[in-house]
């Protein structure tokens, strides 16, 4: 059994109260680790620990700062193999998706911040001949970064490397359900000679040592990855103390295809935003708004791709999709598709949990899934289901698509598939969402803003979005004579 523990002051612990909990592989339903299961006696001393550091980190250069995020990058490049074989049997993902996307992005995350911090420059203003403004950017101090269980590594470094990139010590807090990457980034720390208490990771439930992480009078800022009901209660939370926070929630998120598209490219574009990871990235497309001249065409090309889509055991390279994270969340999104049913929604193809043979017949495993037949305004088309599960919608006209699409309580992005460019732009335009892909997906340019508008998020991370969220802002203005 693997025993995963806290870091705190630059050293691995027990919790202060001992107390474990299962970790499961989602894969197998084998118990494979044990977990701290924090209380805020561990916040606490985390919270002492970054006190302690915080001086010395936000003072010494941005240069110096820099070279141990990059020798971290350089690390998690050169244990690929492991953090990945590691983030899949955490999580019931791909191993082929931990090796191309999930470890290279948290490398990623870390050299590019590093990069960012080196040239994050201020403004100044000239007021008249005498008088001269110039803004200084201050670490806030100590920030909370709190991450969910989808793309475990990979969001948490996304959080923490701006963090600390410009001076500030962080105490991490990742998803209960996938603490080993985040163990092993803590190991990775230690080797790289990160000074202790600059880096903290707690880990346990978020009603504990997530909501005393919110809490506490000493951290100054909280940057949250996950649900919207646990993003409302945090911003409730942290309303009357005037923290400063970012939070990057759910979404329903919508694909217009127009008949003018380039077919071929946007059906297999389709096919993986809306299965990638099992459908459980925020960004993945959930309702696919089909031009009617193009409905039909679609639906049996799509449902004949989606045939062809191996789900098996995530660690065989073969597998296109692995398990889902929990039983619970199996249930959740098979209690969705009933819903659909119900709803007067036909199911296409999928559907059902799957019985795998062999080291997976435990595992979480669920078909992909397509439904048509449903209003928007169901349940299906109106609340996040974060898992394989799509629905198509026909539309006759523009306005039509985008009333459509915009009618959701979320915001976080959307896709649009049409050659005519004008006709994207303007679409582009009234999508109500804080990221849009004109025929492409998840394409990411880490300096881009990265965030959703209505109840998909508060506040832009990404480039200096993320440096501007970590920093406080001083005008000084100077009177030459
Ligand atoms: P979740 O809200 O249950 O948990 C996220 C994190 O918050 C976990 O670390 C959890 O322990 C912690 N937490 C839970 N309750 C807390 C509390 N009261 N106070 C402080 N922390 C608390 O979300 P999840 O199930 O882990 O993740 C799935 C959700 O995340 C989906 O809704 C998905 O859309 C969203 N997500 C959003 C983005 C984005 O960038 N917008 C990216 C990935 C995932």
């Amino acid at each position: 059994m693997k025993q995963i523990l806290n870091y705190i002051n630059g050293e691995l612990i027990l919790p202060v109260k001992r107390k474990l909990m299962d970790n499961e592989n989602p894969a197998t339903g084998e118990i494979y680790s044990v977990c701290p299961d924090s209380t805020e006696e561990d916040i606490q001393l985390a919270v002492d620990s970054a006190k302690d550091a915080f001086p010395k980190w936000s003072e010494l250069s941005v240069e110096s700062r820099t070279k141990y995020l990059w020798n971290i990058a350089d690390s998690l490049e050169k244990q690929i193999h492991e953090l990945a074989e590691a983030e899949t049997r955490d999580t019931g993902k791909p191993i082929n998706l931990s090796k191309t996307v999930d470890i290279p992005r948290a490398a990623a995350n870390f050299r590019f911040f590093a990069g960012a911090a080196l040239n994050f420059s201020s403004e100044s203003h000239q007021t008249g001949k005498t008088i001269f403004n110039y803004t200084l950017r201050q670490p806030l101090g100590l920030v909370g970064c709190i991450s969910p269980w989808n793309l475990p590594i990979y969001l948490f470094t996304w959080k923490i490397a701006p963090a600390l990139a410009v001076g500030n010590c962080v105490i991490g807090k990742p998803s209960e359900l996938t603490p080993m990457t985040a163990f092993l980034l803590s190991k990775i720390c230690m080797e790289s000679g990160l000074p202790a208490g600059v880096l903290n990771i707690v880990h346990g439930r978020g009603d504990k040592v997530g909501s005393a992480l919110v809490n506490h009078s000493d951290v100054s800022a909280i940057s949250f990855t996950g649900g919207t009901e646990t993003g409302r209660s945090i911003a409730k939370s942290v309303a009357g103390k005037f923290k400063k926070v970012s939070l990057e929630m759910g979404g329903k998120n919508p694909a217009i295809v127009y008949p003018d598209c380039n077919y071929k490219k946007t059906l297999s574009s389709l096919l993986k935003s809306s299965f990638t990871n099992q459908g459980q990235i925020c960004l993945c497309s959930s309702r696919l708004l089909i031009h009617k001249s193009i409905y039909d065409k679609f639906k049996s090309d799509f449902i004949n791709k989606v045939k062809k889509l191996s789900v098996g055991d995530p660690l065989k390279i073969e597998s296109n999709m692995g398990a889902l994270i929990s039983e619970d969340h199996l249930n959740k999104v098979l209690s969705y598709i009933e819903s659909a049913k119900e709803d007067g929604g036909k199911i296409l193809i999928g559907g059902n949990p799957l019985k795998l043979d062999g080291r997976c017949s435990n595992g979480w495993f669920i078909s992909p899934t397509i439904i048509d037949g449903l209003k928007n305004d169901c349940r299906v088309n109106q609340e996040e289901i974060f898992g394989p599960v799509v629905t198509l919608i026909p539309f006759s006209s523009e306005e039509e698509a985008i009333g459509i699409a915009n009618d959701s309580q979320y915001g976080l992005s959307a896709t649009i598939w049409t050659q005519d460019i004008e006709k994207a732009h303007r679409a582009a335009e009234r999508l109500d969402a804080g990221i849009i892909w004109i025929n492409c997906w998840l394409v990411r340019d880490l300096r881009t803003p990265f965030g959703g508008t209505k109840s998909s998020g508060v506040g832009r991370e990404g480039g200096s979005e993320a440096l501007q969220f970590f920093t406080e802002p001083k005008n000084v203005c100077v009177k030459i004579n």
